[in-house]
């Protein structure tokens, strides 16, 4: 069976009209709406650990991953809440080397200023049995690097991030959704399990756990089209 796994960024109330990159910003009832209908189609919502035994076929059920980019503070403070009200896990890919700091990577494109979670944060968010993931480093586009830089970038941040929240991590995502075989080879020997992109449709046995495609939920996604990229594709 394939597995939705689907990709939020920011849980927020959406900031005005003109603002870029303002569809990658969910209104929190939104957000409660959609674990909501999760729930009524008798779909659990997991990290993207917990999921991988089902997109690998090893088990079956009806389940979809629940995916957060860049660590948010919006979504310790709108998301989690709704997360803990399920009982849904979800995964939190984090940029390491902005913990406690800001989405600096997208003020040159005119994004506001957001807050990333605070390492006591995201401790707590894995202290209730959700997933943290790494989003490198420092947010780079790893296909303009240098392999060594871009080496760094994968394995460096995996190993800072068990350090600071002293347990395993097994996933990773490419910033941007920008990757090359060589960087699905590079997250494979860093000692990553799985790596997700923004190729678009569901999971399933036949992909590339270094390259799984994810359904992005926009701020204007309407319920049905929520239901479809969960239930089609
Ligand atoms: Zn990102």
């Amino acid at each position: 069976m394939a597995v939705p796994i689907l990709a939020y960024h920011q849980i927020a109330v959406p900031p005005s009209s003109s603002a870029p990159f303002r569809s990658m910003v969910v209104h929190p009832q939104a957000f409660h709406r959609q674990m909501e209908w999760l729930k009524r189609l008798g779909i659990q919502g997991l990290s993207l650990r917990e999921a991988l035994p089902y997109i690998s076929g090893a088990k079956t059920g009806k389940v979809a991953a629940i995916t957060f980019d860049d660590s948010y503070l919006n979504v310790y403070e709108n998301a989690l809440p709704v997360l803990q009200e399920f009982g849904f896990t979800a995964t939190n890919f984090v940029v390491v080397n902005q913990i406690g700091g800001s989405n600096i990577w997208d003020v040159p494109i005119g994004v506001a200023p957001a807050a990333c979670m605070s390492l006591e944060q995201l401790r707590r968010w894995c202290s209730l049995g959700h997933e943290v993931g790494s989003h490198t480093l420092d947010h780079v586009h790893l296909p303009q690097l240098p392999m060594e830089q871009a080496r760094r970038q994968i394995s460096n941040s995996r190993g800072l991030l068990e350090d600071m929240i002293d347990e395993g991590v097994s996933s990773f995502c490419f910033p941007y959704g920008d990757e090359t075989p060589l960087d699905r080879v590079l997250a494979y020997e860093a000692g990553y399990s799985a790596a997700t992109t923004t190729r678009r449709g569901r999971a399933r046995p036949t992909n590339d756990l270094f390259g799984l495609p994810r359904a992005t939920i926009r701020r204007n996604d309407t319920w049905l089209h929520f239901i479809k990229k969960c239930t089609f594709g």
